[in-house]
């Protein structure tokens, strides 16, 4: 049995796959933006993880709050996850990219250095040059690794990640700014000069975090159901669209054209924001049979936007799905069936 789970952590997401009867488990994201999340994460994990069953594999999409936060809860749970994979992780011995973006994440110093130990502490991290095949842009790279964690089952990486020179650069102007204190110490001095400072770096090479996203596609090798994509807070372009499709073709083994293959699972990227979703062609959308939406009732940031529920609901035959919460811990999975 296959089971596959969007939890109702409200603005965030958290998303659970385990195969063949609990053989492969593999968690992408855990976090939650919700008032009472800590209850939630906790919940959802004595009721449906089982306490030390090390995860096989762990995926960050980004590093934002709302997709990270509940990560240290779910390793104190189950243990140190067997492999991690990061969107970006230009490693340095000092880790000044890391906790720069921890920082104008919304983490405090104690908070970005629990879960970069979470995140490091021995569990085998995937590193960018393990990746089999790079497509370069001008300011980004391409990632698609298409590599067997599980077998019967295939799984994609796809990114527009933050490539490390631009990485080395940010390093180079944090260095630059705090001079020679640590990092931490230079934060708590004063934080909101902190932020505002180095927002401003990270801004003036990356306009938008969310981009690096690490979208995850997964599925039965052999069968042409079933499909998964999972969009963490990715941007969508008509690259993008291409490699999806592209990865997802399963070359004639369902006796069909190219191409044939539904997307079974979407998760509508960044909670439903429009400008995530805004270039995503007609042609992509109707290949969708499940639209899943991961927000927060009430959220400041009015996800999801209405264009986008009116656009995924004018598709004929599709079902939108709703992974909300408010501020009440557990809320039921709400269905909306489109006719
Ligand atoms: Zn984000
Ligand atoms: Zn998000």
């Amino acid at each position: 049995m296959n089971e596959f789970k969007f939890y109702n952590v409200g603005e965030g997401l958290f998303y659970r796959g385990s195969l063949n009867n609990h053989a492969f488990e593999f968690v992408y994201d855990c976090g939650s933006e919700i008032k009472y999340s800590h209850e939630t994460i906790d919940n959802i994990l004595r009721n449906d993880f089982i306490p030390k069953r090390n995860l096989d594999l762990l995926v960050i999409s980004h590093l934002h709050k709302d997709h990270t936060n509940g990560i240290q809860q779910l390793i104190v749970y189950t243990g140190k996850p067997k492999k991690i994979i990061l969107p970006y992780y230009y490693i340095s011995s000092n880790n000044l990219f890391l906790k720069g973006f921890l920082f104008i994440s919304g983490y405090d110093n104690d908070e970005s250095q629990t879960i970069l130990k979470s995140i490091f502490n021995n569990s085998d991290i995937w590193r960018r040059d393990e990746g089999n095949k790079y497509d370069n842009n001008n300011e980004y790279e391409f990632r698609v690794t298409n590599n067997h964690f599980f077998e019967d089952w295939d799984f994609v990486l796809l990114n527009k990640s933050i490539s490390s020179a631009i990485a080395q650069q940010i390093e180079k102007d944090i260095s630059k700014l705090i001079v020679n204190v640590k990092i931490e110490d230079y934060i708590n001095k004063n934080p909101d000069k902190a932020l505002k400072e180095l927002t401003k770096i990270y801004k003036g090479y990356i306009k938008d975090l969310n981009i690096s996203s690490t979208i995850m596609i997964h599925w039965p090798k052999y069968e042409c159901f079933e499909t998964s994509v999972l969009t963490g807070d990715a941007y969508f372009d008509k690259e993008i669209e291409r490699k999806i499709l592209d990865n997802i073709c399963c070359y004639g083994y369902c006796f069909s054209h190219c191409r044939c293959r539904p997307i079974t699972y979407f998760q509508v990227p960044h909670h439903g924001a429009e400008k995530n979703f805004s270039s995503i062609s007609g042609t992509f959308i109707r290949k969708i049979n499940n639209f899943y939406i991961s927000f927060g009732f009430g959220n400041k940031y009015r996800h999801p936007c209405c264009n986008v529920v009116y656009r995924i609901s004018s598709q004929k035959g599709s079902k939108i799905h709703f992974a909300y919460n408010s501020d009440e811990p557990f809320f039921d999975d709400d269905t909306y069936i489109i006719k």
